[in-house]
């Protein structure tokens, strides 16, 4: 029987405590040995639930716990650059939820250190690469049949954003999955990037931009448009459909169940068919979950990261930030990333 990986949590909200009883109850050869929370009670219960240590607010002396093989960072966005700069002086593996950082410059921080180190030991959370829908997608793009891919059309409709969310935001916490899993789809790199802001939903009074528009050219000329609602829609739904020459793939909607009936409490005689929309995300990708965390932790019993990079991190973040500057400029900026490393390669 192989040894468990012993994963310290940082970060003890909505996400934080699903990653903990996911490891503890569904992902084999690991358990999670420690938690920490800026907030020490958020860190005191979840321990207690599972029976772990809690460091309470010690985060740093968690990543530098010597029981602590894997930390894996679950606190706000805010928080991820340097949670994980500090968990590479350690020479640690590292599952960072996404983003990888707020920003291009503070990615290639994380960059360097990894060359420096000449390992990758970071791997980021962008789990819809484990989704079975984009997996068909990218398997059947890959194969060539539909001819090449030419344009994407892709929505992320949300429910609600936590306080202090800004436009800015829609972009670098919530279209983030987008910017990863577009180049992922297309097996490309973008080439520009631009951010519009169109007519906003009188739903939407918060002080953010809802919805804004997400425009992304490729090196190879795709076209990628993304519609980005963060809050006060109808539930989380999640769209992509790809274009290709000869035909077009549709990620599926998660619930394959259509009711059709005559919907309780219409005055309408009409019946209807209808499908559930999910509201929640943990839900929504519960599977590509599970299945992110169990092939990282494979991966890392084997001593080589297979799953999403910090280069991955950095080059959402590198159009996350040409997004963000264009907004306003009616103008495609561009998205210009350093040189790839031989390590990201
Ligand atoms: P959340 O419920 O707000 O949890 C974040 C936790 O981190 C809170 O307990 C928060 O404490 C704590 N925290 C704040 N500042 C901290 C610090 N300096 N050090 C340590 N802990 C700190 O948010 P969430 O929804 O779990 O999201 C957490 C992260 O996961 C975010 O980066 C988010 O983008 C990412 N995420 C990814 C996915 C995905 O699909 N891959 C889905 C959801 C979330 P307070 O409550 O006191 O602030």
């Amino acid at each position: 029987m192989e040894k468990e990986l012993k994963i310290g949590i940082i970060g003890c909200g909505a996400i934080g405590r699903d990653h903990c009883r996911r490891i503890m109850q569904t992902v084999p050869g690991a358990t999670v040995v420690a938690v920490a929370d800026y907030v020490a009670a958020a860190a005191d219960d979840t321990a207690a639930r599972f029976g772990i240590r809690s460091f309470g607010n010690d985060c740093d002396g968690l990543i530098k716990d010597p029981e602590v093989e894997a930390v894996m960072i679950t606190s706000i966005d805010a928080t991820h650059h340097d949670y994980v700069m500090k968990v590479l002086a350690q020479e640690k593996w590292c599952f960072c939820e996404k983003p990888l950082s707020q920003n291009a410059a503070d990615c290639e921080e994380i960059i360097a250190r990894e060359l420096q180190i000449g390992k990758r030991l970071v791997q980021v959370g962008f789990m819809r690469r484990y989704d079975r829908g984009y997996a068909e997608m990218k398997r059947i793009i890959q194969s060539g049949e539909l001819g090449a891919p030419l344009l994407i059309k892709a929505c992320h409709r949300n429910v609600s954003q936590g306080p202090g969310f800004k436009t800015e935001n829609g972009i670098t916490n919530v279209a983030i999955h987008e910017l990863d899993i577009c180049r992922w789809l297309l097996d490309d790199e973008y080439e520009d990037a631009q951010a519009v802001r169109v007519r906003q939903s009188a739903n939407s009074t918060k002080g953010y931009d809802n919805p804004q528009v997400v425009l992304l050219r490729t090196k190879k000329g795709c076209f990628i448009d993304v519609e980005v609602q963060v809050a006060d829609g109808y539930g989380y739904d999640i769209q992509c459909e790809v274009v290709c020459e000869n035909g077009t793939v549709k990620l599926p909607d998660p619930y394959a169940v259509v009711r059709r009936s005559r919907p309780q409490g219409w005055d309408s005689l009409n019946p209807a068919e209808s499908m559930p929309i999910m509201t929640d995300w943990k839900e929504r990708f519960i599977e590509a979950y599970d299945i992110e965390m169990c092939r990282w932790v494979e991966s890392v019993h084997q001593g080589k990261l297979t799953g999403p990079s910090a280069w991955d991190g950095y080059v959402a973040c590198v159009a996350g930030d040409a997004l963000n500057a264009s907004r306003g400029t009616s103008r495609f900026l561009p998205v210009a990333t350093i040189e790839k490393p031989a390590l990201y390669k």
